[in-house]
């Protein structure tokens, strides 16, 4: 007799989770690691908001609130994207949710169709994949050019639009790269969205961890918003992973559909998050840049460790706080045919967490999160060097 459902067997446990499962076995067991594998600030959230939620939750603001958050917080994410990137969306296409997943996953389940494609370049947040098979929809892969920072072009979506075509997820800054999408590539592909009917899922959870450049969003252009959707986070800008603060803003039917689903499932975030939601999207930003700018350091830290591992090459991250180098040179080999063996020789033999490139889609990469202190990128690259080193 068959217990679980078909939909449930269509996905796998998150692999970067997975990494965090078998590093918290060794960590239990007493080992010192140094840990690029969870894609998490290392720093802690900003005093003022913590206060703000401390307290909402003294003056009992505790109860049940409208499923789609309370319009002061729908209107700090309506204006914050407005203020930023010069957006125009109503506060009824906003809503509040559990973390920018739950955008996603929300956004995927009201939009994809049994059979359904959705263009997904590569490499890929590994959760994209499973949320869209989840929903019965199949993943188009787009390769990118690593020799060309994995640049994504119209053209190149063009090629893969067929007619059960519902969506493409753009991801920029990207995870597991660091990659940016160019204003003018960004700009080409939302037209081509709009032109095609599209819809144009931007996975905005990065946008202001970007090194380089003015920040664009795909809803700067506002003249084909109706086949854009964003999905936003605080839990990297505004060191809040365990908060669960995300948000999505799009067409009203679409943000209607997804707060129906919301209304069926988690109904809304805990009422002091989003509290706190608001003082950190109204009160001072100058923590988000000093943030980027310790992260600004930590990536050219970690960008020049890795150029003192032989056969390590590196694409230069723009945004985010994740690197990707390709490790090719040390594949093929007993014991380390694979990213994936090597990642995991790499935690057990020198206590070094990574995430390997499989998960993203790749097969020669492992990714690094330098989301830690820079006491830990000097460790962790030190063990790296001389853990390659001895695999000759
Ligand atoms: N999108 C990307 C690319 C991510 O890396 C993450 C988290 O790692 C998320 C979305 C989800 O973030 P959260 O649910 O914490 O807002």
């Amino acid at each position: 007799q068959k217990i679980l459902t078909d939909r449930i067997g269509r996905i796998e446990v998150s692999a970067t989770m997975a990494v965090t499962a078998e590093a918290a076995k060794l960590r239990a067991q007493g080992a010192k690691l140094v840990d690029f594998g969870a894609g998490e600030p290392h720093f802690a959230t900003p005093r003022h908001i913590k206060d703000a939620a401390i307290a909402a939750i003294d003056g009992n603001f505790t109860r049940y609130t409208v499923v789609s958050g309370i319009p002061e917080v729908r209107k700090a994410i309506v204006d914050r994207h407005e203020q930023d990137f010069g957006s125009s969306f109503a506060i009824d296409e906003a809503v509040f949710t559990t973390g920018g997943k739950l955008a996603l996953f929300n956004a995927l389940q009201v939009l994809v169709e049994h059979g359904d494609e959705v263009i997904l370049p590569v490499p890929y947040w590994v959760s994209y994949k499973d949320i869209i098979q989840y929903g019965g929809g199949k993943p188009v892969y787009l390769g990118t050019e690593e020799a060309e920072n994995f640049r994504i072009s119209a053209e190149a979506v063009e090629r893969l639009i067929t007619p059960r075509t519902k969506a493409i997820i753009l991801n920029s800054p990207s995870n597991p790269a660091g990659s940016v999408i160019a204003p003018a590539d960004l700009e080409r592909i939302v037209r081509l969205a709009h032109q095609r009917s599209v819809y144009l899922i931007l996975d905005e959870c990065y946008i202001y961890l970007q090194y380089n450049g003015a920040l664009v969003s795909g809803a700067s252009f506002t003249e084909t918003k109706e086949h854009v959707i964003v999905a936003g986070s605080l839990s990297k800008s505004y060191a809040m992973t365990g908060w669960r603060a995300g948000f999505a803003l799009g067409p009203k039917p679409i943000i209607a559909a997804m707060s129906k689903l919301q209304s069926q499932s988690t109904s809304s975030t805990a009422a002091f998050v989003q509290k706190a939601a608001i003082a950190a999207l109204t009160g001072p930003q100058e923590c988000v840049a000093e943030m980027r700018a310790d992260y600004l350091k930590l990536r050219d830290q970690v960008l020049a460790g890795l150029a003192t591992i032989p056969g390590l090459t590196c694409t230069i991250p723009e945004g985010a706080f994740y690197v990707y180098p390709n490790v090719s040179a040390y594949l093929g080999r007993p014991g380390s045919q694979t990213a994936l063996e090597l990642a995991s020789r790499l935690l057990h033999e020198a206590h070094v967490v990574t995430v390997p490139g499989e998960a993203f889609g790749t097969r020669e990469h492992i990714r690094l999160s330098y989301a830690v202190t820079h006491g830990d990128v000097d460790e962790g690259i030190a063990r790296m060097k001389e853990f390659f080193a001895n695999l000759g």
